[in-house]
């Protein structure tokens, strides 16, 4: 059997077309008899039977591995011209056929089937992978300190709106519990971030986290505000039952608040907010798969964002002033008048925020009303700020420690010098964030100096380092041996 060249003059012009013919060279017609021959190599004519399988080209025909392999190991060599011309490229060169089918059988697809479906198995939501909130809250602690309100409140609506998710998804008996996304605020470097970053990895759920600042009404330059989930969807490698279960962080939610005295149409601003209410309530949205913007070429999918917990947060530079304006009226109204700045020097004003202040400050109150846990993060004080350096799980400190342990020395910080490090920060205004940059700036210096020095056994970090009125303590492996006789 083979294939021969045929003219078909249907057309005006002629079409090659090569037709399945028997070794007499008779036409193959009928399907039956087609399965009775087999595929002969278009270039060396032996039967497949000889040559093991073959590769089909179009028009069916067919070439055995050995005759591809010959061909493209002649334009290799250089022996028909245009050999010469790959040769002469740079980067490419021909296939070794026989390195690729080794390759081919490498891969076991039952295998990566089977894997798939055991994955999409462990997708599957049950309560038991949701601990019950004084659970949460103390795996929060081991990573967040302080914000003990913050981690109670964010520990219970977690909770809620897992056990929210499942009772929704065994049925409804009439009770419809409602959703119960958050909004959080706190001065900048106090933890809204960590906080959320450090909740999605214990509860293992996606977390997408994006800047308000960055969305615009859809048609305006920026990212739609469906990009969000978009985002999630990525966090959830592409996996929709999972997205449909993650979180979703949107920063700096204060700066879309609505612009006063705009005459413009206000794109960033009150538009972004009417345009999430959809979805912070629960709707199906259109999402590109593997990109971020919709396109043509990209195909899309539905992810509901019904069980998507939303967390907002934000600054809110102004608020206390919207607050303290509001207190003080109060306060002076009255038989029990109070002194009119009694508010002005309280640390802890923003607590006392309610959502009146938050219309007030440019939300509106449809979003208000889909944000229903509204809760406060502490500005970090100095010695807060201590215990972020120190105690953490993957404290900073412990981190310089452990790198340092692989040049075999030991890194300590006496207690002026981690106070000397929260003032710096504290100056920096900035939280717990300006702290890194702090000791990124010192330690650069000793991270350059010791490992040049094989003698060096131990670096104590001093006040007077931090302060630039002195240097740190080194000691040498042998005076460490000396201290440590003398201990014991
Ligand atoms: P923001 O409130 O501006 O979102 P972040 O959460 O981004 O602040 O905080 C910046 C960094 O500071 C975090 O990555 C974390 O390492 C550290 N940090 C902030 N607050 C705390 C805290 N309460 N406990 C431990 N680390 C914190």
């Amino acid at each position: 059997m083979g294939y021969r060249k045929g003219t078909d003059m249907t057309d005006d012009k002629n079409i090659i077309d090569f037709k399945e013919v028997d070794t007499e060279g008779k036409e193959i017609l009928d399907d039956e008899n087609k399965d009775e021959f087999e595929k002969v190599c278009f270039l060396c004519r032996r039967p497949e039977s000889k040559t093991g399988p073959m590769i089909t080209l179009p028009q069916n025909i067919h070439i055995c591995t050995d005759c591809m392999q010959k061909s493209f190991d002649t334009m290799n060599s250089g022996t028909i011209n245009y050999g010469d011309m790959f040769q002469n490229m740079p980067n490419i060169s021909m296939i070794d056929l026989s390195s690729m089918s080794n390759k081919i059988s490498e891969r076991n697809r039952v295998k990566k089937k089977k894997q798939k479906q055991e994955e999409k198995k462990q997708t599957a939501f049950s309560m038991k992978d949701v601990p019950p909130p004084h659970k949460i809250k103390a795996q929060l602690d081991e990573y967040v300190i302080g914000q003990e309100h913050a981690k109670k409140v964010i520990s219970v609506g977690v909770y809620n709106h897992y056990k929210r998710v499942l009772s929704a998804e065994n049925g409804n008996d009439g009770v419809e519990i409602s959703k119960s996304n958050m909004l959080m605020i706190g001065p900048t470097g106090s933890g809204k971030t960590y906080l959320v970053q450090t909740l999605a990895r214990l509860l293992d759920v996606p977390l997408a986290i994006t800047d308000a600042t960055s969305l615009t009404e859809a048609g305006y330059i920026g990212d739609d505000i469906e990009s969000v989930v978009s985002k999630l969807l990525a966090a959830a490698d592409n996996d929709v039952e999972r997205a449909e279960h993650g979180i979703i962080f949107i920063d700096e939610i204060d700066k879309i608040a609505k612009k006063k005295n705009s005459n413009q149409r206000d794109v960033s601003g009150e538009a972004v907010q009417q345009g999430m209410l959809k979805l912070l309530e629960g709707s199906d949205v259109e999402v590109p798969v593997g990109a971020n913007s919709k396109n043509a070429m990209v195909p899309l999918t539905t992810v509901n964002t019904n069980n998507i917990l939303f967390i907002c947060g934000g600054a809110f530079p102004d608020l206390t002033e919207v607050i303290k304006e509001r207190l003080n009226k109060q306060a002076s109204i009255g038989f029990k008048a109070d002194l009119k700045d009694k508010y002005d020097e309280d640390k802890n004003i923003l607590d006392k925020v309610t959502v009146e202040d938050l219309r007030k400050f440019g939300m509106v109150p449809e979003f208000l009303g889909r944000l229903p846990i509204v809760f406060t993060l502490q500005g970090l004080d100095k010695d807060m700020l201590v215990k972020i350096l120190k105690e953490p799980k993957n404290a900073i400190l412990k981190q310089y420690k452990k790198l340092l342990e692989m040049d075999e020395v030991k890194l300590s910080f006496d207690a002026d010098a981690l106070e000397a490090i929260a003032e710096k920060a504290l100056e920096k205004d900035t939280g717990a964030r300006a702290l890194r940059a702090i000791l990124e700036e010192y330690m650069l210096d000793i991270m350059y100096e010791i490992p040049k020095d094989d003698s060096i056994g131990e670096v104590v970090i001093t006040g007077d380092y931090i302060r630039h009125t002195g240097g740190p303590r080194i000691l040498l492996r042998g005076q460490e041996m000396l201290e440590l006789e003398q201990k014991y």
